[in-house]
């Protein structure tokens, strides 16, 4: 399961706020100086625990992310996780008043950049993408459009940190947002949060 909404979208939500926040993420957020940037912080991990808990059926307090980093061997950043329940797979995004999360069973990744970005620049494309994607996109009619694709589609895979996936990729016009879920399993993707329930299915 996937979705998709604005920061404002989330933070308007009536079951969703700060309260739900544990206390090592509240620290965490006191170290980000911009204030829109914590706002999508914030966005991002309420969404996720909402997505958690729609797909799980537990309560919202119970769907908090834990995260730990497998580089420096460390809880409070890295790939997020669900503690005690190391089948269930969880991925969060956050971009300039954008957020998405997943949740699925086994691996799962999820992207979302604002339509209008463009990648780049190219030199460092040419080191994280493969040649030949990269010279499928600039053969597209609008080439910044495919590279931004491209790239979202790269993030989502190496949140999932598994090759062999499923990969949904889709526009939501409406907030002008590129997504890309990559998953074990197949993904319903929703758009937007409306009361206590997500709002209409994507595609
Ligand atoms: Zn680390």
């Amino acid at each position: 399961m996937a979705v998709v909404a604005t920061t404002g979208e989330v933070l308007a939500h009536p079951e969703l706020h700060e309260g739900l926040l544990e206390s090592w993420e509240l620290r965490r957020l006191a170290r980000i100086r911009l204030p829109s940037r914590r706002d999508d912080v914030v966005a991002a991990r309420l969404l996720l625990r909402l997505c958690v808990a729609r797909f799980t059926g537990w309560a919202l307090r119970e769907s908090a992310p834990a995260q730990f980093c497998a580089e420096c061997g460390r809880h409070g950043h890295g790939r997020p996780y669900l503690r005690g329940h190391p089948g269930v797979g969880v991925s969060l995004s956050h971009a300039d008043g954008l957020v998405a999360t997943a949740v699925g069973p086994g691996a799962v990744g999820v992207d979302v950049e604002p339509a209008t970005r463009r990648p780049g620049p190219l030199p460092v494309l040419r080191r994280l993408l493969p040649e030949a994607e990269l010279r499928e996109a600039a053969a597209q009619p609008d080439p910044g459009a495919a590279l931004l694709r491209l790239w979202v589609r790269r993030e989502a895979l190496l949140k999932a940190g598994q090759d062999g996936l499923r990969l949904l990729e889709w526009t939501d016009q409406q907030r002008s947002a590129v997504v890309t879920v990559a998953s074990a399993a197949p993904v319903t993707a929703s758009s937007g949060v409306v009361g206590g329930v997500f709002g209409s299915g994507a595609e």
